[in-house]
């Protein structure tokens, strides 16, 4: 399914996605506001999120340390709004540290060695405090692809909640492009319901992109990173 932006201004397209997001909660007997839109603001500019925080944004995503530093270093510098950074991507070991200094939530925890380098960085820092993270589920059959085995999940999670250094809010996943979104929001609804047996707080799921956002709904996702429905075709 190719990614197409929506018509209109940045304004029309953040408040109809807003829109489609409560209607799909109302319609499966949900409080709309207990699902929220991480804003994922890739590729574009700093000028958009300070835009985007302008029409009442304050949740956003980023998918690469290189692009995302700069960018919160020069939303910091221009907005005094508070505002949480979400890495949402492929996060390599060496880059943990300076991720630690503007993200608030990692999505995508998928391998034992990032959460030894998540861990020992906390350690490091002078007040520890443990980042509030999700693991990342790979819900294909390639294992080269990142995220933990469903059937690995509570075996990693264990680990994780060892460590102490990650405050472990749930699942992420991605679906799959070749196949109905719903078949991998019922895995993501199960290994949710695993995971809250072993740790009832860590209840959040967080699923659902531009194409799929609506069909993440009814199966429980909470955190929404939508990026081209709502920022228009990544710019570069
Ligand atoms: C880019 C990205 C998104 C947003 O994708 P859109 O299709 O533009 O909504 C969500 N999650 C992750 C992990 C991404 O890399």
């Amino acid at each position: 399914m190719p990614t197409s932006a929506n018509p209109g201004s940045l304004k029309e397209r953040y408040e109809a996605v807003l829109d489609q997001v409560s209607s799909a909660a109302l319609a499966c007997g949900r409080q709309p506001d207990s699902i929220q839109v991480i804003v994922v603001s890739k590729n574009h500019p700093a000028q958009l999120v300070l835009d985007l925080i302008d029409l009442g944004a304050r949740n956003f995503g980023e998918n690469r340390d290189q692009e995302a530093a700069p960018k919160a270093a020069e939303v910091a510098s221009a907005s005094s709004e508070s505002i949480n950074w979400h890495f949402v991507g492929q996060l390599q070991s060496n880059k943990v540290k300076s991720v630690l200094h503007y993200a608030s939530a990692i999505h995508s925890i998928d391998r034992p060695s990032l959460l030894s380098a998540i861990a020992k960085e906390i350690a490091q820092q002078e007040a520890p405090r443990p980042i509030d993270g999700f693991i990342q589920l790979n819900l294909t059959d390639d294992p080269n692809r990142g995220g933990i085995e469903p059937k690995n999940l509570i075996e990693f999670a264990e680990q994780l909640l060892e460590t102490k250094a990650v405050n472990l809010l749930g699942v992420m996943g991605v679906a799959a492009l070749d196949r109905a979104p719903e078949v991998d929001f019922e895995t993501i609804a199960r290994a949710s319901e695993s995971l809250q047996a072993l740790d009832p707080a860590a209840k959040f799921i967080s699923a659902g992109m531009s194409q799929d956002f609506v069909q993440a709904i009814p199966f429980g996702a909470t955190h929404l990173r939508i990026g081209t429905a709502i920022t228009g075709n990544r710019a570069y």
